[in-house]
C-alpha cells in the first residue's frame, strides 16, 4: 500500500452531510483539515468527534466573504442542498453558489491549490434525456423556485472551467445526484430523511404528486470514494463526471421500502402536491466515471437505508435523553 502524503486539505462545508464524512475520510488518510462551514444547513454535532483530533481544524466563516488560507487542495461543498433549505434564502444561495466559488478559486489560484467543485445533477434541470449523460447540457427553467440553486451551480461550473483555461488552475468538477446516509439533517426535507424520520414517528409518509417521479439514490460512502478518486494526484481528468447510483425507483416505491424496513411503524402513506418544477426522472449515466476513474458504486439501497435507519434511531434516542 502506498502512504497518503500529508496535504492541508480545506473543506467548504465541511460539517454539512457529505462534508462531515469527507472531512473524517481525510483525517482517516493523515491529512491535515480545514472545515470551513456557517453552519447555515451544517452542524457541529456532524463533526463533534473530530473537534479534539489534532489535525482537524474548524472555522466558522461564510465563503461569500474572502478567506486568505494556506492550503494544497479544496473541496468546495459550501452550499444548501435540500430544496427547502435552498429556497428559504435564494439570494443568498446564488451568493453562496457564485461568490463562494470566484472566493474558493481566487484562493486555489493564490495558493496553487487543486480545487473541486461539489456540483449537481440539477445542472440538468428537469431532463428530456434519460439517463443523464455529461454531454447533455440540461433544462433548467431561469426564473422558476429552483433556479437560484440550478443556475448558482451551473454558473459555478462556468467559472470553474474559466479559471482552468484562463490561469491553468487545477480543478475537477463533480455532477453529484440525490445521495443519503447518516448526517442528513432530520428537518431538511429531503426525500429520504423525510420518509424515514416520519416512519420512526409514526407520522403519515408524505409522498408528493402521485410518487411515479423517479430517483437514484446513492450511498454517502459511495460518493466519498468518487470524490477522492477525483482528486487523486495520478488523476489528470477535470470533468465534469457524474457520480450517482444508476439504481432507478419511484419515490412511491422508496416509500414502500423504508415502511418494509420499519415494520413497527405505524405510518401511512397519503399524496401531497407536487413541488414547481420537479423533475420527473432522474439517473446517471455513469459510464464516464466507470472507464476514468474505475470507479462503481456498490451499496444497495437496501443496505444504505438500514444505516440510515439506524442513524436516526440513535439520533431519536439522543434528543430524547
Ligand atoms: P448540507 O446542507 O448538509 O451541507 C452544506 C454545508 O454548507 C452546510 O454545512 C452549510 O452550513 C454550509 N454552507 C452553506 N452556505 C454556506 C456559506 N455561505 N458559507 C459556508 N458554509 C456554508 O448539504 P450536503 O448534502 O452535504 O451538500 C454538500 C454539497 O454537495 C453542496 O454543494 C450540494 O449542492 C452538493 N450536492 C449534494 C447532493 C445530495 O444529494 N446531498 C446532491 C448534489 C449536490
Ligand atoms: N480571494 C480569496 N482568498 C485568496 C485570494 C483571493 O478569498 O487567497 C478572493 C478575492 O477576494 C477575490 C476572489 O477571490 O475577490 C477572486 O480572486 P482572483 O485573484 O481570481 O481575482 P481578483 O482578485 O482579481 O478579483
Ligand atoms: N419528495 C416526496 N416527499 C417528501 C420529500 C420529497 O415525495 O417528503 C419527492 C420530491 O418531490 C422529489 C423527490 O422526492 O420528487 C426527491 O426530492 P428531494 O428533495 O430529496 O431531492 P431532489 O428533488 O432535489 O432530487
Amino acid at each position: 500500500m502506498r502512504r497518503a502524503i500529508n496535504k492541508g486539505i480545506l473543506v467548504t462545508g465541511g460539517a454539512g452531510f457529505i462534508g462531515s464524512h469527507l472531512c473524517r475520510k481525510l483525517l482517516e488518510q493523515g491529512h491535515d483539515v480545514l472545515c470551513v462551514d456557517n453552519l447555515f444547513t451544517g452542524s457541529k454535532d456532524n463533526i463533534r468527534d473530530l473537534l479534539a483530533h489534532p489535525n482537524f481544524e474548524f472555522m466558522r466563516h461564510d465563503v461569500t466573504f474572502p478567506l486568505y488560507v494556506e492550503v494544497d487542495e479544496i473541496y468546495n461543498l459550501a452550499c444548501p442542498a435540500s430544496p427547502v433549505h435552498y429556497q428559504f434564502d435564494p439570494v443568498q444561495t446564488t451568493k453562496t453558489s457564485v461568490h463562494g466559488a470566484i472566493n474558493m478559486l481566487g484562493l486555489a489560484k493564490r495558493v496553487k491549490a487543486k480545487i473541486l467543485q461539489a456540483s449537481t445533477s440539477e445542472v440538468y434541470g428537469d431532463p428530456e434525456i434519460h439517463p443523464q449523460p455529461e454531454s447533455y447540457w440540461g433544462r433548467v427553467n431561469p426564473v422558476g423556485t429552483r433556479a437560484c440553486y440550478d443556475e448558482g451551480k451551473r454558473c459555478a461550473e462556468t467559472l470553474f472551467f474559466d479559471y482552468y483555461r484562463q490561469f491553468d488552475l487545477p480543478i475537477r468538477v463533480v455532477r453529484i445526484f440525490n445521495t443519503y446516509g447518516p448526517n442528513m439533517h432530520p428537518n431538511d426535507g429531503r426525500v429520504v430523511s423525510n420518509f424515514v424520520v416520519q416512519a420512526l414517528r409514526d407520522e403519515e409518509i408524505t409522498v408528493y404528486g402521485d410518487g411515479s417521479q423517479t430517483r437514484s439514490f446513492q450511498y454517502i460512502d459511495d460518493l466519498v470514494n468518487g470524490l477522492l478518486l477525483m482528486m487523486a494526484d495520478d488523476q489528470e481528468f477535470v470533468g465534469p463526471v457524474n457520480l450517482g447510483n444508476p439504481n432507478e425507483f419511484t419515490i412511491l416505491e422508496l416509500a414502500k421500502h423504508v415502511l418494509k424496513l420499519i415494520p413497527e411503524s405505524k405510518s401511512r402513506i397519503i399524496f401531497r402536491e407536487l413541488p414547481a418544477d420537479d423533475p420527473r426522472q432522474r439517473k446517471p449515466d455513469i459510464a464516464l466515471a466507470r472507464k476514468l476513474l474505475a470507479w462503481n458504486p456498490v451499496t444497495e439501497l437496501e443496505e444504505g437505508l438500514r444505516n440510515t435507519i439506524t442513524y436516526f434511531r440513535t439520533l431519536r434516542t439522543d434528543s430524547a435523553e
